[in-house]
């Protein structure tokens, strides 16, 4: 896809067309000179078209919702081959099925996105080594979860283990020049490597580390939780620093464990669609666990493990939540293992997904293409 590698703002209408081909670095950079931005990937490297199609956690979302949000309108490739633009007026069905359903309606070549403003930014990674720290930072994150309300203000708080070593990363970001003082007083207080600083929201992005999976085999997988507690994050940390000491004896292994405190009030901005995110009494916070490792002689172990990881902290976030209206269940489509029930990302919305793909796609063209299929 690179040839599709246009972004052209509109400034009349606050839009911008992003095609598919590019990464979010190439979008920030592009749209730079105008002071606008769009809701994109938050490091640097991530592809528009899997993150966008897939939902989109964003630095914006607090403040205008995951990127299917923002998606006006899709340039769409059809399975007949036929040209396309979908919108909710042109194509509602369709238009539903793109905010989370991936390629399962065809290729799209371009995105139309809301423009939203964009001045310098505050923020940076700070790095945390001391393993005996760890529980006065569980503490400031879940004091930062349960009082902070100020939608500029986010973290992106990961539990590393790199072949033996063990850190938390804490990416801190505030969406102005500026962030009022106590926004993460908490965490700068602990003793730490690392400055936030104010900076372009590119450098910004680019400053969030990505390079220490490069080359590697790996997965994602993830649990949804309506609440980020100290129990919870207890589990991330243990099996940070016991559980995942076996792999170390593996080439090159990678453990990462984040936690995702968005406000909960950020499913306000939701405007529906394949991937259910709909009531600000129920949101979902995705967890994200990632493995990396070298040898593929490895894979069969990695999967198995980070299967079994998954479903303890699904344990722990059950016996937590005491959750029995099933919203746990839905896990974020672009963080799931390839193994992942239907029902666990889609929840109520699968049989229409299916119906509208049944449809569209008669032949099944996209069966062709690999990821989850309606
Ligand atoms: C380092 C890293 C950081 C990440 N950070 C975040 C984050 O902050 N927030 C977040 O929400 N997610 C994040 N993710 C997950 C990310 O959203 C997914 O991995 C996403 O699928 C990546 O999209 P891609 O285009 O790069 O990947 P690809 O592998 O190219 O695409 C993924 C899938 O999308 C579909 N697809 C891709 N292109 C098209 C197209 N043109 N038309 C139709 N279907 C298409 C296909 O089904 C494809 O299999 C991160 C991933 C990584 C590796």
């Amino acid at each position: 896809m690179r040839r599709f590698h246009k972004v052209i703002y509109h400034a009349n209408n606050q839009t911008v067309d992003v095609d598919s081909g590019l990464i979010w670095d190439d979008v920030y950079s592009a749209l730079d000179p105008y002071n606008v931005s769009v809701v994109g990937g938050r490091v640097s490297g991530v592809g528009v078209a899997g993150f966008t199609l897939g939902g989109g956690y964003s630095w914006k979302s607090n403040q205008f919702g995951l990127a299917i949000d923002n998606v006006l309108g899709y340039e769409l490739v059809s399975p007949n081959g036929t040209i396309v633009y979908v919108t909710n007026d042109s194509y509602s069905d369709i238009f539903f099925g793109l905010k989370g359903g991936f390629n399962n309606f065809g290729i799209v070549t371009n995105f139309k996105l809301r423009a939203v403003p964009q001045t310098l930014v505050y923020g940076g990674l700070l790095i945390y080594v001391d393993i005996h720290k760890f529980d006065n930072i569980l503490t400031a994150l879940v004091n930062f979860h349960n009082n902070n309300k100020d939608p500029k203000a986010q973290l992106l708080p990961s539990f590393f283990r790199q072949a033996g070593l063990i850190c938390f990363a804490l990416t801190v970001f505030y969406d102005a020049p500026t962030a009022p003082k106590s926004t993460f007083d908490e965490f700068m207080n602990i003793s730490h490597v690392g400055v936030l600083k104010t900076r372009s929201f590119l450098s910004f992005i680019k400053a969030v580390p990505v390079f220490v999976t490069e080359g590697m085999r790996g997965r994602f997988h993830t649990v949804s939780v309506t609440n980020l507690t100290t129990r919870l994050l207890q589990e991330l940390k243990n099996l940070t620093i016991y559980n995942t000491a076996k792999f170390d004896s593996r080439q090159s292994s990678l453990a990462v464990f984040t936690a995702e405190p968005f406000l909960s009030t950020y499913f306000d901005k939701s405007q529906g669609g394949a991937y259910p995110h709909v009531s600000s009494a129920t949101p979902l916070l995705p967890v994200l666990v990632q493995f990396g490792w070298e040898l593929p002689e490895d894979d069969e172990f990695f999967i198995n493990e980070i299967k079994l990881t998954v479903d303890s902290i699904m344990q722990v976030v059950l016996n937590e939540e005491k959750n029995d209206n099933g919203t746990v269940q839905i896990r974020y489509p672009n963080y799931a293992l390839e193994t992942t029930p239907l029902s666990e990302m889609y929840g109520d919305n699968v049989p229409r997904l299916q119906s509208i793909r049944k449809a569209w796609d008669p032949d099944n063209v996209m069966n062709l293409t690999g990821g989850f299929k309606f």
